[in-house]
């Protein structure tokens, strides 16, 4: 079991991961806000925290992951509205198309993945014991969290107090004693379609405190790494800190671990700016194995650039390793391989470098290459892929498959190429169905049989 590191918003260093429990790692980290598809940006952290834990499982650590659904938030209502349906319909739609469209990376579920809506009992006590605690306030069926009464405030992001903005709308400012405070508890308003009985009459709670909540249900306060993207940093993660902190007299986790956004020229891919690409879309054209390999040539911390250059570089990292692998034969690597694997793995624990690693894997692949088709053992190729989750460029297509699967291949093939994403969908899942999994290869469709 290697000694792992990683960056610590909180320190702004690169800390050892020191488990509460020896070899025991718990990892919270902030899933989507179902209003919408995912884009590629949110796809990020959700595969980086898969990998993650990936490999912390082949170090021999248990691990528990939970990533969260926000299925109750101003979006999802705002959303709805312009939609013309309820909020609870369209949270429901999005939360399926999230798991549709992750499910597709191949990299399994996180262990846990609450729902807001299901956790109001555990938000209701959290907030309660602030208000008991003289951490927070109600005021007319809202009720908020008073940042003054917490002097570490701020710890997290490295603000000073004065220069925050909580960017809440300014219906509810009249109502707090202090600009800088934030809403744990909102009363219903005629606009929203849902709402919950508390001690503080209906409404419904604020962002921050869901978290809060979730991650104490499932895993204690105390836990290992807290993550999400770094845009969360500042409220989000800030407040929830905060919020546990004050209620519990303890940290809320261990580490705050944050992954860059992605950025399409230069700018944050996000939905408000309206410079996205569905995630959904993305793997259709590119390929679960592209952008797993897209997102494994950046280190985790850093932002990464989505462009063409970058795909295409990808898509071809993952080509070579797969015309690499089909040269090799089944079992243990010669001699040479082992401190290139060794490597690899070291290169993960220190920081979770997955370019770094990648350039391992290239260095093993011209080794192999060198010694020529049938005599290089895979084992080893295979033990460091599967940590990526790329463990399918091992796996050869050459199966024969009936003349029904053949024609669908085909049909959406046409359908991708016509750009009709729906349909193309609709004949994957329709693969799927028929035991077979779709992968969008550099010489054209390929089909796997399905896991
Ligand atoms: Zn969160």
């Amino acid at each position: 079991m290697r000694t792992v590191t990683l960056h610590d918003t909180r320190t702004g260093e690169v800390r050892e991961l020191v488990p509460e429990t020896p070899g025991r790692v718990r990892i919270y980290a902030c899933g989507p806000t179902v209003y919408g598809r995912v884009h590629v940006g949110n796809a990020r952290p959700f595969v980086v925290f898969s990998q993650l834990k990936r490999f912390l499982v082949h170090e021999g650590y248990d691990v528990e992951f939970v990533a969260n659904v926000t299925d109750i938030n101003d979006k999802i209502y705002v959303a709805a509205r312009q939609a013309g349906v309820h909020s609870d319909v369209l949270a429901q739609e999005m939360t399926a198309a999230y798991r549709a469209d992750t499910d597709a990376f191949g990299l399994g579920r996180p262990d846990h993945e609450p729902l807001a809506s299901e956790t109001i009992d555990g938000i209701e006590r959290l907030i309660g014991e602030l208000v008991e605690g003289g951490h927070a306030y109600a005021a007319d069926g809202d009720v908020y969290f008073s940042v003054r009464s917490y002097p570490q405030y701020g710890e997290l992001s490295h603000r000073q107090v004065d220069q925050m903005d909580q960017g809440e709308d300014v219906e509810g400012a009249q109502r707090k004693r202090d600009p800088l405070d934030f809403a744990l508890w909102k009363a219903h308003k005629e606009t929203e379609d849902t709402s919950w009985d508390s001690p503080w009459g209906p409404g419904r709670p604020g962002w921050h405190i869901e978290c809060s909540a979730m991650a104490e249900e499932l895993l204690g306060v105390g836990f290992e790494i807290h993550g999400g993207g770094s845009d969360l940093i500042f409220p989000h993660h800030e407040n929830e800190a905060a919020q546990t902190r004050a209620a519990r007299g303890a940290d809320l986790s261990r580490m705050w671990v944050h992954v860059g956004m992605v950025r399409l020229d230069s700018e944050k891919m996000s939905k408000s700016i309206g410079n996205v690409f569905m995630l959904g879309e993305a793997l259709e054209r590119h390929g679960a194995e592209t952008l797993l390999m897209y997102f494994s040539g950046a280190h985790y911390h850093q932002p990464m650039e989505y462009d063409e250059e970058r795909l295409e570089e990808a898509r071809a990292r993952a080509a070579g390793i797969r015309n690499t692998a089909r040269g090799l034969i089944d079992g243990p690597s010669p001699e040479w391989s082992a401190p290139l694997k060794e490597r690899f793995f070291d290169a993960l624990a220190n920081d979770f470098n997955t370019p770094r690693a990648l350039a391992v894997v290239a260095e093993w692949e011209r080794e192999a290459n060198r010694s020529g088709p049938g005599t290089v053992g895979g084992e080893d190729l295979g033990e460091m892929l599967g940590v990526l989750g790329l463990q399918t460029l091992m796996q050869s297509d050459v199966q024969p498959v009936s003349d029904e699967v053949a024609a669908l291949r085909d049909e959406r093939e046409r359908a991708r190429q016509a750009r009709d994403w729906g349909e193309a969908d609709r004949l994957r899942d329709e693969l799927r169905a028929l035991g077979w999994e779709v992968r969008d290869g550099p010489e054209g469709p390929e089909l796997l049989p399905a896991a």
